[in-house]
């Protein structure tokens, strides 16, 4: 039983876990190494800290998680925030290939709100809520509610609330019509 519960996992998660081993062998290009802990394949180190610091600070990220891939900026960094991503693994195992609308639409609703994309997201709530891991561990930000505003005037997130406010004004404008 126990067996077949776990194969259930693994191929449930299958798609997210695809997805990992395609960016796992990009990482590894890049000279990263992999190692297999926990039935989880974790992949870190080689250029890709040096890649991040190249990406605009908003999109940086030290780990993600696709399925049952781990990919980290390096290997000492995902032993520390290891029990957050495994959360991420559990939830993946629970909604499968639903975990990307799941999570990106959770992102979305927050931002609607005003507050935080990533921080007030109802997955990392509940990663950050079981571990000890915190978000400065993951992002290199401060969590603090000034850090967490000067993140949301990043480009990106200012272009998205643009587009909203466009299409809420369209949609306005659209109704006022006679
Ligand atoms: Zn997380």
């Amino acid at each position: 039983m126990r067996r077949l519960e776990l194969i259930f996992r693994y191929a449930w998660t299958s798609p997210a876990t695809a997805l990992g081993l395609v960016f796992s062998v990009l990482a590894m290009l890049a000279g990263a190494r992999p190692r297999m802990v926990n039935g989880v394949l974790e992949v870190a180190g080689g250029h890709l800290r040096s890649l991040m610091a190249v990406l605009p600070r908003c999109a940086g990220f030290a780990a993600i998680t696709f399925g049952h891939v781990i990919i980290g900026l390096d290997h000492s960094l995902l032993r520390c925030i290891r029990a957050h991503e495994l959360v991420h693994v559990r939830q993946y195992e629970r909604w499968g290939v639903l975990f990307f609308p799941l999570y990106l639409a959770s992102s979305f609703w927050q931002l609607m709100r005003g507050r935080h994309p990533y921080l007030d997201n109802v997955f990392e709530r509940e990663a950050y809520g079981k571990t000890s891991v915190r978000a400065e561990g993951l992002t290199g930000r401060s969590t603090g509610r000034a850090g967490m505003w000067r993140q949301l005037q990043s480009p990106l997130v200012r272009c998205a609330r643009y587009l909203i406010s466009l299409a809420s004004a369209s949609l306005v404008s659209y109704r006022s019509l006679p």
